[in-house]
């Protein structure tokens, strides 16, 4: 049995008629920038993630970059943010010209730990840190209310690096659901064709709660403009593509579907690892032990999961790869090196002691988890990787 990690041809095929005639209509419109569908669009995402306003941008990293030129980032700032995360959350902040402060992560739920963030504060007696990043890893949020405690404690903004995790949610200490991006100042989306909502090409959007800001990224998304031809800011072409808008419009309908489809896969895997009979003295050599505790986090109420990946802790986890691959089970380490341990960085800061981090970057794999997926699938997944432990 073949099984990619991500079957995108699955997806397009029952929505692929819709999808053409409407970008057809976009390409007859003849308006190619900007115009109704990204307004939309925007209006859509604004509803759906419970924000004022959105910002459609031409991908996530450039509505993380937009949202912290916004902030007017820059040389001699820091942003405090995670190590374990796609390199463009780092990115961006080294783009300012800034520096990144880097908490460790919780080693359980792979998100940025708190408890880290308040050393890492607290030790910033030069009052450098301007922003935080907590990003929402895999689809589910970072936890929130300690983290939106201590930004207001040091009154520094905070930026949500939502892009794997739109429609995630979080309940604050009133019991109230909080949807991904609305908690910061602002929340960034990618639509990048693996994330939980793809577009057929790069896109993005920044959403926020504050109507001034949202002004002032739609102003910077496109040179900082207004009126046209005049700039009191600088910004840049970050603009969002309508053809992708008019596809990510008709790909919103079904996105509670899609997530709660990964849900319940998720939910398989997990009962599939647990109800295995394995010996305890096994167990702890397999991925099962670690990933019962994962498992369990994952579940609190207070984590609405959206599984843009599903990842677990292993052992020997080169040779399980490899041995997945020669299985033809798709399989991806995310991310194999941390942030801090890039090499573009060096020279640039010391190096901050991270062991979560760094441990997750060792031990983590990523499983097959898209909508489509069957139980027959995730048998055979699980199967073959408790074979390979049994060996
Ligand atoms: C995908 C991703 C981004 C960047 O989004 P692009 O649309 O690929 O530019 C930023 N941060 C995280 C955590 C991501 O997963």
């Amino acid at each position: 049995m073949k099984i990619p990690l991500l079957d995108l041809g699955s997806q397009l095929r029952p929505l692929r008629e819709e999808i053409v005639a409407a970008v057809t209509d976009v390409i007859d419109s003849t308006t190619y920038i900007q115009g109704p569908q990204v307004v939309g669009l925007e209006q859509e995402v604004a509803q759906y993630s419970h924000v004022d306003n959105a910002t459609g941008v031409s991908s996530g990293t450039d509505a993380l970059l937009v949202a912290l030129m916004a902030l007017d980032i820059g040389p001699g700032d820091r942003v405090l943010t995670t190590s374990y995360s796609f390199f463009a959350t780092m990115g961006v902040v080294l783009r300012c010209g800034a520096l990144p402060a880097f908490a460790d992560i919780d080693p359980v739920s792979f998100n940025i730990d708190p408890r880290s963030m308040r050393e890492v504060l607290d030790a910033d007696t030069e009052k450098s840190i301007k922003a935080i990043i907590p990003v929402h890893l895999y689809g589910q949020c970072a936890d929130m209310e300690p983290i939106l405690a201590m930004a207001q404690e040091y009154d520094i903004p905070v930026i949500e690096d939502a892009a794997q995790a739109i429609g995630a949610e979080y309940p604050d200490s009133s019991g109230e659901w909080r949807r991904s991006g609305s908690m910061g100042l602002a929340g960034c989306f990618s639509f990048f064709p693996s994330k939980n909502l793809g577009g057929i090409g790069d896109g993005g959007m920044v959403v926020s709660n504050d109507p001034a800001f949202g002004e002032l990224l739609k102003m910077l998304r496109n040179h900082g403009a207004k009126p046209k031809y005049f700039h009191a800011r600088i910004g840049g072409n970050f603009r969002l593509d309508p053809i992708q808008a008019t596809v990510l419009r008709i790909k919103l309908k079904h996105l509670e579907n899609w997530h709660q489809a990964r849900r319940d896969n998720a939910a398989y895997y997990n009962k599939l690892f647990a109800g295995t009979s394995l010996t305890t003295e096994h167990r702890l050599k397999t991925p099962v032990a670690v990933y019962e505790e994962a498992a369990l986090a994952a579940s609190e109420p207070r984590n609405h999961h959206i599984y843009n990946q599903y990842v677990i802790t292993v052992e020997k986890r080169d040779e399980l790869i490899e041995f997945l691959r020669s299985k033809d089970i798709g399989c991806e380490i995310y991310y194999p090196l941390c942030l801090h341990e890039q090499e573009c960085l060096s020279g640039l800061m010391d190096k901050p002691v991270l062991p979560h981090a760094e441990n997750a970057a060792r031990t983590t794999i990523a499983l097959p988890i898209y909508p489509e997926l069957t139980e027959s699938m995730q048998e055979y997944v699980v199967e073959q990787i408790l074979a390979f432990y049994q060996a």
